[in-house]
């Protein structure tokens, strides 16, 4: 049966457009698909349509965290250390507990469990080096219902030996989960993962941009998040202009690249992944967690960079995406301040409508599935959720003044305080309802 939801939506258009529906009627068809999105109630085409009414409650697109990391899940909130130490101190040694494939599982479910409770219905993440854990994780993800985009993490230096495989071992394992996972529906993906040049040889990163290329798969890695790490990467690869040219050099940059962080990359480097058409995924939390830096938002938009954004668990500290998209907010007011100290012009700090543009439709344009995911129109699968601000005013018994849509979500953003995500629903399905119950 389809389903009709009624309910205020906001509905991501672009960077600076967000179309707002009051009293809106969302279409669902059999399948899951939005058939239409109106301000008035349109007679369905045909056949049954359960009516669902969200009339006091907000509807957002289903949130996409573009950028995390499940395997490090485990030790979030602690750690806070520059990049390279915090990797052999805390990452490695919590990565290596998955060579115990029932943990793997388990925590995957869990991890997954969590995305969605807090809202995620699409999650781009890497697992560990172990082949078998990547096959749980998909596992899990199939059990849950949510969207992941997952891949093995390729390293084949720097790192602890049981961590490290060869680019002629890694390719018989990553084909096999390609063959098993990869759109094995439609929620379902596997991503080429280099973790990042610092941890692979050149041989390894032609293998993963091969990969991206042979089988139409996204390629994740990171990216200038830390001076050392850039400082590092160009003595590996003598003979580099800059970090990005190492991935050009060995085939790793394109349209399907989603490059973490690139808080310190030049000019020339975001003009140059502009024109290859690769996205920057912005993970603010982890940026201040580390001390890496704020990336300079506004001035990689205007230069036409596109950007999405990611939770970076653990160096961020929490999967939620409501959480990231506030923090991207005061990222970016933290970054004009620093403008306005140096005497230099300062820009509009990132708006809320923006925030949820990031944390929708960016994301969705950064794995290239706009066409099905990201926000509400016809013909995309009807992933959103369904958010109860009544949790977040300050005076539960008074109505607030402060009603518009934008006001009301914004609440939601800085007070997110136990049960504002009432329900999560992916492909037209309840999957996650804070009542417990699923439709
Ligand atoms: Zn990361």
């Amino acid at each position: 049966m389809g389903k009709i939801i009624r309910g205020t939506f906001l509905n991501p258009l672009s960077h600076d457009q967000i179309q707002i529906l009051q009293s809106g009627f969302m279409r669902i068809d059999d399948d899951g698909r939005i058939e239409s999105i109106s301000s008035q109630h349109l007679p369905g085409k045909g056949g049954n349509y359960e009516f669902i009414d969200f009339e006091n409650l907000l509807i957002i697109p289903g949130l996409i965290d573009t950028h995390t990391h499940l395997s490090q899940f485990g030790f979030a909130g602690i750690g806070n250390l520059p990049l390279l130490p915090w990797l052999n101190k805390y990452t490695f040694p919590e990565e290596m507990k998955y060579r115990d494939t029932e943990l793997a599982y388990r925590r995957a479910l869990s991890f997954f469990q969590r995305c969605l409770n807090l809202g995620t219905t699409t999650v781009v993440a890497y697992i560990t080096a172990h082949v078998e854990a990547t096959h749980a994780a998909f596992g899990a993800a199939e059990k849950t219902g949510i969207r992941a985009f997952l891949g093995q993490v390729l390293m084949d230096r720097n790192a602890p030996p049981e961590l490290c495989v060869s680019a002629k071992s890694a390719l018989p394992q990553v084909e096999a989960l390609i063959k098993t996972w990869h759109q094995k529906n439609d929620r379902l993906h596997f991503v080429s993962t280099p973790r990042f040049a610092i941890s692979c040889t050149a041989e390894l990163l032609v293998l993963a941009g091969d990969l991206a290329r042979n089988y139409d798969l996204p390629l994740q890695t990171h990216i200038s998040e830390n001076l050392d790490e850039i400082s590092e990467t160009l003595k590996l690869y003598p003979g580099n202009k800059d970090y990005l040219e190492v991935y050009e050099r060995y085939g790793c940059i394109g349209e399907f690249s989603l490059l973490g962080h690139g808080i310190h990359l030049t000019l020339g480097e975001q003009h140059r992944i502009k024109d290859a058409g690769a996205s920057v995924v912005h993970c603010p939390t982890s940026n201040r967690f580390l001390g890496s830096g704020a990336l300079p938002y506004r001035e990689m938009v205007n230069r036409g960079v596109k950007i999405a954004l990611g939770t970076d668990v653990a160096a961020g500290y929490d999967l939620s995406m409501l959480h990231e998209a506030r923090e991207a907010i005061e990222t970016s007011k933290t970054h004009n301040m620093i403008l306005t100290a140096l005497g230099r012009p300062v820009e509009n700090a990132m708006s809320i409508a923006e925030a949820l543009y990031l944390s929708t439709l960016g994301g969705a344009i950064a794995l290239r599935k706009e066409n099905s995911l990201g926000n509400f129109a016809e013909g995309k699968w009807a992933d959103f959720v369904v958010l109860d601000d009544l949790h977040a005013l300050p005076f539960k018994e008074e109505v607030s003044e402060h009603d518009s849509a934008i006001e009301r979500l914004s609440r939601v953003l800085y007070r997110p305080f136990g049960g504002t995500v009432h329900s999560t629903w992916v492909g037209g399905k309840s999957i996650y309802n804070s009542k417990g119950a699923s439709t």
